[in-house]
């Protein structure tokens, strides 16, 4: 186990350099190490029974697999990919000639079609005319060895062997091919949904305070709007806006300013969990949705809120900044729609403005 798993890291090497893709690299020298395999035990058996020329030729194949699996290693990938391509069809087409179509050394060709789609060298229309090369070459083959019938006579305990080799060889090799194919498109696939899931944040959350943003409350509203035409459900939209906001960035920086927009939002986001929505209006205005709430009930809510910031203070560096907050509410009413209660509750809110400051009018 401990080998194999020793084993599975040398091959998990990426390309000198990292710069080749490693998922080809490896790729290609895992079926190069698997057709190294089947040919040398193939081989075995071919030599053992005295056909020692074809013994000869897959030993020699097996000298050229080893050279892909050393050049995966070297940044040389595409050039490994190759010659595997090569090898793997010229050395079947030989074999298959030679020994006949029972030893199945032609499905190798069929191994080259898959691999060939891997390659990030060969433009399509290349890739093409090889699919139509190799697929020529296969039918010729069916047709050349059932005509000219060549048929290698092992005796049956090697025979057996020959082909229970073969068996577990191309069952390997189509794991093999199917593992990096599903995993390609797997890997594309949640990359995808990763990067898709993003943009889609981005698009919906201010960058500032991770709150949403002014565009997706609109929608928001929007739909709460339809929900009460539907069924009545009552809800409050309530403005906040901080108090003499420019005077903190004045004072303290702007990036104290963007330390307190930030902490109050926090308090924003406890305040109205499970309760409703909140979103960055504007520049240092928030717009708050109780659902299923009547303007009481919130006002009792923002007013605690409201106390909680004004007994808040907000450290930044060296300095303990004190807000307070300024906040309107309007209960949603289907005659006025969306945009009229939206601008009935900030009057409310420049009211609280003109009043002083510092409180919740309802
Ligand atoms: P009032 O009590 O009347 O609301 O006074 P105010 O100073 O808060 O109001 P005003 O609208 O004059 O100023 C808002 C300031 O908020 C001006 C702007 O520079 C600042 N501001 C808006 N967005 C940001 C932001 O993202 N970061 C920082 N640091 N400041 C911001
Ligand atoms: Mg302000
Ligand atoms: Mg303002």
């Amino acid at each position: 186990m401990k080998l194999w798993n020793k084993f599975k890291e040398f091959l998990n090497i990426p390309p000198r350099e990292g710069a080749e893709f490693k998922d080809l690299a490896v790729f290609i020298r895992s079926l190069s190490v698997i057709f190294l395999f089947y040919f040398v035990l193939t081989s075995v058996a071919l030599f053992a029974t005295t056909y020692y020329l074809i013994s000869l030729l897959e030993f020699l194949c097996c000298g050229l697999f080893l050279m892909v699996f050393v050049y995966t290693y070297r940044n040389r990938t595409n050039f490994a990919m190759n010659c595997f391509g090569a090898v793997i069809v010229a050395a079947p087409t030989i074999l298959a000639l030679v020994t006949g179509w029972k030893t199945n050394f032609q499905w190798c060709l069929i191994v080259e079609i898959l691999v060939l789609y891997f390659s990030l060298e060969i433009d399509k229309t290349t890739k093409h005319r090889l699919f139509q090369v190799i697929s020529v070459d296969f039918i010729v083959l069916a047709i050349l060895t059932h005509v000219f019938p060549n048929n290698l006579e092992l005796p049956y305990g090697w025979a057996i062997y020959f082909h229970a080799v073969s068996g577990l060889f191309y069952v390997l090799v189509i794991h093999v091919i199917a593992f990096f194919y599903s995993n390609k498109f797997n890997v594309a696939e949640e990359n995808l949904r990763d990067i898709n899931e993003r943009l889609r944040e981005m698009a919906s959350t201010d960058a500032l305070t991770g709150l949403t943003n002014r565009r997706v409350m609109h929608e928001e509203l929007t739909l709460l709007a339809y929900n009460h035409e539907r069924d009545n459900t009552p809800f409050v939209i309530a403005i906040a806006d901080i108090d003499f906001f420019k005077h903190i960035n004045d004072t303290y920086g702007h990036e104290a300013g963007d330390h307190v927009l930030k902490q109050i939002s926090l308090i924003f986001k406890e305040t109205m969990s499970g309760k409703g929505k909140i979103a960055r209006w504007g520049g240092e205005e928030f717009l708050f949705v109780f659902e299923n709430a009547t303007g009481n009930q919130a006002t009792g809510i923002l007013d605690n809120m409201r106390k909680q910031i004004e007994h808040t203070t907000f450290d930044f560096k060296d300095n303990h900044i004190k807000v307070t907050l300024t906040v309107g509410i309007e209960d949603y009413s289907r005659i006025s729609g969306v945009e009229a209660t939206v601008s009935k509750a900030d009057a409310k809110l420049y009211q609280g403005k003109t009043e002083g400051r510092n409180r919740v009018v309802y």
